[in-house]
């Protein structure tokens, strides 16, 4: 693989990541969540957001 092709490639997961990122934080902030409790910390069972829980 040539160098351009590798930085192509690099560009291209940049922009899957950045389109995943934002996809995840929207489903998380419409999510009506139901929380499971931890000692430490709680995850929503839908979204699969954590809270972190301080004592
Ligand atoms: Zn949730």
């Amino acid at each position: 693989m040539h160098v351009p092709e590798i930085q192509r490639k690099i560009d291209e997961l940049k922009q899957d990541l950045l389109f995943w990122e934002n996809y995840l934080k929207d489903l998380q902030q419409n999510c009506q969540h139901t929380f499971e409790g931890e000692t430490l910390y709680r995850k929503c069972l839908h979204c699969e957001k954590i809270e972190v829980l301080y004592y």
